[in-house]
This record gives structure tokens, sequence and C-alpha cells, in this order.
């Protein structure tokens, strides 16, 4: 089960770029070989887009960045100790790794020998279906049974489940994310039993690396059959145990609703979607998983803000927007039309409230929201001095203006104050 007779020269358009074919063919020169490996085959055969390709090959990573260096490419070291150079050519970048025999592995920190052996290159890579090479002319080799997987969309460890988890934990949530991507049916009984096994191990794993996977599963076209696996198994509670004790039912409402109204997959409304709005838990999950800035603000806006009744004016949830964040705002209504969406099915009341909750959406996503007319500088000019009065009756022409729904004009509250 090597070389196959199948060849996707055809459909895979990416492996006629021209900068790929010269790094190929320079890499392959003198009794060496470099293949596409990974996402790029997968993919093509998937019939999915496809988005980094990345290159196995038997030259040392000195002599693969010589021979780049040599064609005009730019050449980064990326991960030299790992084998790894990512070579720009014409402005696209190629992650080349030279192939491998992992000596021992300590989680992640493989120590790692080279080879030549694209057999042992194939066994040591996580999923059939991640370890399909294609030749330069599209040939693909098959060592491990991937391309009957493939066929299949079934996600099956090389080897040993149980053994190739313990060498690095992360394959836990990986099994989880190519499943939720690519997967049919029910996950394979031997894998999913085994990431249960080893669920607790999970702990080990840097908080960035866990994140890192969860987001991406967290991001695929429909992710409610993994994450109801990840539950069953208890490995969803070991990482994100915010989701214990709530429902994740609305994940699968989420998703319909995603699809019906054209909404594109968003991963922190899908999280979102599965743990309870608690400001205190967000702040301990963001902080946890490490998440950016923008991540952290974002789930603890979302926990604190109020939740928009469905009968809730235009101005007053431009009100509400103004005081608060649009962005929060919008995931909770958001999360609301899509549990009334679900109720409405034989509930004629929710139908009515998802109807104003889709109003509401539209007024969230698109309402101008108004500044505020007067400055303190327009205080001074009516000969207010700097100082706690001055903020107050600021304060006070705010209020004023709220309350109004914005109508009053700067020259209207500033007769206002005589
Ligand atoms: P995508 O780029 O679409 O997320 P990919 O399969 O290309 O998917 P990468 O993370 O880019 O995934 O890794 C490239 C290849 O390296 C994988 O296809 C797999 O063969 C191997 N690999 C990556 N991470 C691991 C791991 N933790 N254990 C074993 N093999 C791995
Ligand atoms: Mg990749």
């Amino acid at each position: 089960m090597k070389k196959t007779a199948l060849n996707i020269a055809d459909r895979a358009k990416w492996l006629h770029t021209a900068g790929l074919q010269k790094l190929l063919a320079a890499l392959s020169d003198g009794g060496e070989e470099a293949r596409i490996v990974g996402g790029a085959v997968r993919n093509t055969l998937l019939g999915e887009p496809v988005g980094d390709v990345d290159i196995a090959t038997t030259t040392l990573p000195q002599e693969t960045g010589k021979r780049a260096v040599n064609c005009g490419f730019k050449v980064v070291p990326t991960g030299v100790d790992h084998g790894t150079v990512t070579v720009v050519a014409h402005g696209v970048p190629y992650e080349v790794t030279t192939l491998r025999t992992d000596v021992e592995t300590y989680g992640r920190q493989a120590s790692v020998a080279f080879g030549r052996d694209w057999q042992i290159d194939a066994a040591r890579r996580d999923f059939t279906i991640n370890a399909l090479y294609a030749c330069a002319n599209g040939d693909v080799v098959d060592y491990v049974g991937g391309l009957a997987d493939i066929e299949a969309r079934r996600l099956r460890f090389i080897g040993d489940a149980e053994q190739r988890i313990q060498e690095d934990y992360l394959r836990i949530l990986r099994f989880f994310r190519f499943f939720a991507w690519y997967g049919a049916g029910r996950p394979d009984a031997e894998g999913l039993k085994a990431c249960a096994k080893f669920k607790t191990s999970m702990q080990s794993l840097s908080a960035e690396r866990i994140w890192s996977e969860l987001k991406k599963l967290l991001a695929a076209p429909d992710p409610s059959r993994a994450l109801l696996w990840m539950r069953q198994s208890g490995v969803l509670s070991q990482i994100l145990p915010e989701s214990e004790k709530w429902g994740i039912d609305t994940i699968h409402a989420l998703i319909r609703s995603e699809q019906d109204l054209g909404w594109q997959p968003d991963a922190l409304l899908r999280l979102q979607a599965i743990v309870q709005p608690d400001a205190a838990r967000m702040a301990g999950l963001g902080k946890r998983l490490r998440l950016s800035n923008a991540d952290k603000a974002r789930l603890e806006n979302w926990a604190l803000a109020d939740m928009p009744k469905p009968e809730l004016s235009d101005t007053g949830l431009i009100k509400l927007i103004y005081g608060g964040s649009r962005q929060a705002l919008t995931d909770r209504i958001r999360l609301a039309l899509v549990a009334e969406r679900a109720a409405a099915e034989n509930d004629d009341q929710a139908m009515m409230r998802a109807g104003h909750y889709n109003r509401l959406l539209e007024v969230a996503l698109t309402a101008q929201i108004p500044v505020f007319p007067v400055s303190g500088a327009d205080l001074m000019q009516q000969g207010f001095e700097k100082g706690p009065a001055l903020g107050q009756a600021l304060k006070a022409l705010e209020k004023k203006w709220l309350d109004c729904g914005f109508k009053l004009t700067k020259e209207e509250l500033l007769a206002g104050l005589s």
C-alpha cells in the first residue's frame, strides 16, 4: 500500500503554482525528494478548500534553506530544532519539514532524529487522513490506509490509539477537531475510548495549545456532533468545566440559525452557546485558557450585558449599546433569537418573540450610535469652572439627552442650563 494509482493533479489547482513546483524540483534534485503532506492533500481528496501547503523533504534543514535561497526564495528558520523551515516562494509561505523518526516523546517536546524513510515519517503522524503524501506530479502515496478512511470520512489514529495519545495528549483534542470538520457518522470507537481514558492527562498541556485546538474545533461548519461526543466522553468538562450542568442543546439550534439566516461560523458565539453567562466564570475561563484580550473582553462583556427584552424599542436598544458594547448586545440577541426560533416550532408566542429579536438584531448590527453633542469646553464657555461641578452638570445633561431619546440638540441642551 504505497504508491497508489491515484493522481490529484487535475483537481489540485494549488499544485500548479510556479513557486511550489520550483521549490519541489530544487528539493528533489540529486537523490533527494520532497512531497506535499497533511491538510492540502487531505482537503483536496475530500473536496474541501485548501489552506496552507506543508512539505516533507529528505533534505536536512540547512540544505533545505540553501536550496530555497538558491531559487531566490526567502527562508525563515521557524523551527530548526524540529527540522522545519518556512520558505516564502512568490509571496506564499510553505512549511518545509525534514522527514523524521521520533526517538522519544515528552509531550510535544519530541527529541527528533532526521530520517529518509517515508513510511516511518507517515507512522509518526497523528491520523491516517493526515499522513497522505502527494508527489510534485500529483501522484498520491498512502502508507497507512488513509485513502480508505478519506472515502469513509473516518478519523483513525495511526497505530495504537492509546499509545499515540500518550505521546501527545493534544491528539485527544485534535481527534475531535478533525472529526468536527471532516468526520461522518459516529467517531471511531477505539479512538473515542482512548480519548476518554486519558482525558485527565490533558491537564499537562499548555493553555495556548488547548485553546488553539478548541477554537479551531468551534470554527468547524458544524461542531455540534463533536461537542456532543466530547461531552459524553467527559473530555468537554475536562477542558471546559464552565459547560458542565449547562445544556449544550443550544449549539444545535445555533447551527440551524446560522444556516437558515446566513450567519458566518463564529467560534466565540458557539462557545457562548455552551457556557453560562456568568461574568466571574467567563473571567476565569479567559485567564485559564489565556485568551487574547479581545476574546476575554468579548466573553466578559457578553456575560455582563443586560438581556434585551423582545419588545425593547429601537431607541431603547441604542441606549443599551451607547452605555455598553455593541458586540455584547449582538451576541445576546443572536442567542436569544436562536432560542426563540427553536421554541417557535410549536409555540406562536415564541414565534412573535423571534420576530422581535430579528428586528433588534438588525438594529444592533446597523444602528449609528449617536455622539453626545456637549463637551466640557462648551460648559466652560457657559461660565463653568473646571472641577466636579462641571462634571456633574455634564452628566446631568447626558442623562437628559438619553431620556429624551437623543433628540435634544446641543443648543437645546445648553439653553436648558440657564
Ligand atoms: P490544517 O492546517 O488544516 O489545520 P493540517 O493537517 O495541515 O491541518 P497542521 O497542524 O498544519 O495540520 O499539521 C500538518 C501535519 O503535521 C498534520 O497533517 C499531521 O500529519 C502532522 N501533525 C501536526 N500536529 C501533530 C501532532 N500533534 N501529532 C502528530 N502529527 C501531527
Ligand atoms: Mg497545515
